[in-house]
């Protein structure tokens, strides 16, 4: 008696190639309405699935395969007396090959289905007979992927069946598709595709690529994506130009684009390196931003990942490429920018990304992994009104001090803690980030602030992510000259604080937030 396989494909790729063989080869093919007419359309010898159950497909399809005669077929075990008899007994003739991919409900959702629409999608018949194959897969082969279909085809016609090994690999495929499949239809009738509630995340993601190494080389590493695409994402960004983006790239990028977000009123220039901002400019072109983010760091920028809010423009591309950098990415470029960017520089990474999403990605989960689980938290995104902060010392701060202290606050966030930053109102200055006691890293801000020419640091102020918990952090920062400070307050010793910067005539802000970043 002749093989038999069914088929049932959504996504027909492939499958008239892969029956015509299986033909060939001598095999049956059992089929469903829609597949049914492909392959009649190729002529290829085939016999509806209702002929097999004596059963029409009803119910607009949402009863088609749903039947003894098939899933005892596939169910049944070769290797016992008992479940042979049953299938001879029944009139069952045993399926030896399924081939199914399910209903495009995730396409059907991002081309944003009808609640009515989504239902319909719901495949059932078809993840049903993938479990029957994939339980059996003893004696059973189940494709879901058009890319298997050569490698079982090259085994059914050297050993006229595929390898034991092959078949579980297959089967634990079926197991991961369903459930993914089945997770993201829960998060679609849960509401829960961005809830902002944590516990009640579930984590459907689909691998965007395999990297060529994690962190190390001798690291492995797999690069996966929400299986519904944020656009504002790295995952989703176009790449114009240069190599494949490496894993510390990826989070580099990823850190950097989210400087970027929080600055969209004005044309700004984000510099960033091993996950901190190495220079922030903002001023009234993305040139002169540009400029600005340079001269906050002429030296760690080198090796730098860059975002651009606006279009990049011939000038800017001009001076970009005068240094090596690693990655740039930006909404667009005009043509004369991608030109000079891309000469001579066949690895210079360029990304283009959609800024119009930026605001909805602050809804995502922020995922930490530990060992033995994982932590789930909203993102650090929370609305500040310097209007409603509390000037804590006698000194008020003045009306371009108060813009640096907002500028700082801003930029502030985004360094590991603890982190202090020193900035005017348009650009960074000095970055102090995760030293372990918090005057280190005031003293490290300030050294390289007040490195520079005096003109930029006329204006500098200092920015702390968390409370100072001893007053021996103001004595530092008075000796530099700054004049202001913003920090979230909170300390057992504030009072010592305010009283020490009250001594040197220093203004200080809290803000009542606190922004760790570990
Ligand atoms: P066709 O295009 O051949 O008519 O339908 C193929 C699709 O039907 C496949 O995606 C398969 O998973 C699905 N399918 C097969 N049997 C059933 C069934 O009994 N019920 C439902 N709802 N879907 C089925």
């Amino acid at each position: 008696m002749s093989k038999r396989a069914l088929i049932s494909v959504s996504d027909k790729t492939g499958i008239v190639e892969f029956a015509g063989e299986l033909v060939k080869l001598g095999w049956e093919i059992i089929s469903t309405g829609g597949t049914k007419a492909t392959l009649d359309t190729a002529e290829i010898p085939n016999v509806s699935v209702d002929d097999v159950t004596g059963f029409p497909e009803m119910m607009d399809g949402r009863v088609k395969t749903l039947h003894p005669l098939v899933h005892g077929a596939l169910l049944g075990r070769r290797d016992l007396a008992t479940h042979m008899e049953a299938m001879r007994e029944h009139d069952i003739q045993p399926i030896d090959l399924v081939i199914v991919n399910l209903y495009p409900f995730k396409e059907t959702l991002l081309a944003g289905g009808s609640y009515e629409e989504m239902i319909e999608k719901i495949d059932i018949g078809g993840p049903s007979m993938l479990r029957s194959a994939a339980k059996n897969h003893a004696f059973v082969t189940v494709l879901t992927d058009p890319t298997d279909y050569a490698q079982v085809l090259s085994e059914l016609t050297e050993n006229g069946e595929t390898l034991f090994e092959t078949r579980q690999q297959l089967a634990a495929k079926v197991f991961r598709l369903t459930a993914s499949y089945d997770a993201l239809i829960a998060d679609y009738l849960g509401k829960e595709i961005h809830v902002t509630d944590p516990e009640r995340t579930t984590l459907t993601y689909d691998v965007n690529q395999r990297l060529r190494y994690g962190e190390n080389e001798h690291q492995a590493a797999v690069f996966y994506q929400t299986a519904l695409p944020t656009s504002y994402s790295i995952a989703q960004s176009k790449q114009l130009n240069g190599k494949a983006l490496s894993f510390n790239n990826i989070r580099d990028a990823d850190a950097a684009i989210k400087i970027a977000r929080d600055f969209t009123d004005a044309p700004t220039v984000v510099a960033l390196k091993h996950m901190n901002p190495c220079g922030i400019g903002t001023a009234e072109t993305i040139e002169q931003a540009w400029d600005y983010a340079f001269e906050a760091d002429p030296v760690s920028i080198f090796g730098g990942i860059i975002v651009l809010n606006r279009e990049v423009d011939a000038a800017t591309a001009e001076k970009m490429h005068k240094i090596f950098l690693e990655i740039i990415i930006a909404p667009s470029y005009s043509d004369e920018a991608l030109e000079i960017l891309t000469m001579k520089k066949k690895n210079l990474r360029l990304l283009q990304l959609d800024f119009s999403q930026a605001e909805v990605s602050k809804k995502e989960m922020e995922y930490t992994g530990v060992l033995g689980g994982l932590l789930v938290q909203n993102q650090d995104v929370i609305v500040e009104t310097p209007a409603e902060w509390t000037v804590a010392t006698k000194t008020q701060p003045t009306a371009t001090q108060f813009e640096a202290l907002k500028f700082a606050w801003k930029a502030v966030k985004f360094v590991k803690s603890n982190g202090i930053l020193v900035s005017n109102e348009h650009q960074t200055l000095g970055v102090g980030p995760g030293q372990t006691n918090r005057v280190g890293s005031v003293k490290l801000a300030l050294e390289a602030a007040f490195d520079k020419p005096s003109a930029l640091t006329e204006n500098a102020v200092l920015a702390s992510d968390a409370f100072f918990p001893f007053a021996d952090n103001i004595d530092e920062i008075a000796k530099s000259g700054v004049k202001a400070i913003v920090q979230p307050g909170g300390s057992v010793r504030d009072q010592e604080v305010i009283d020490a910067c009250d001594k040197y005539g220093i203004a200080m802000v809290f803000t009542g937030v606190r922004h760790f970043r570990h």
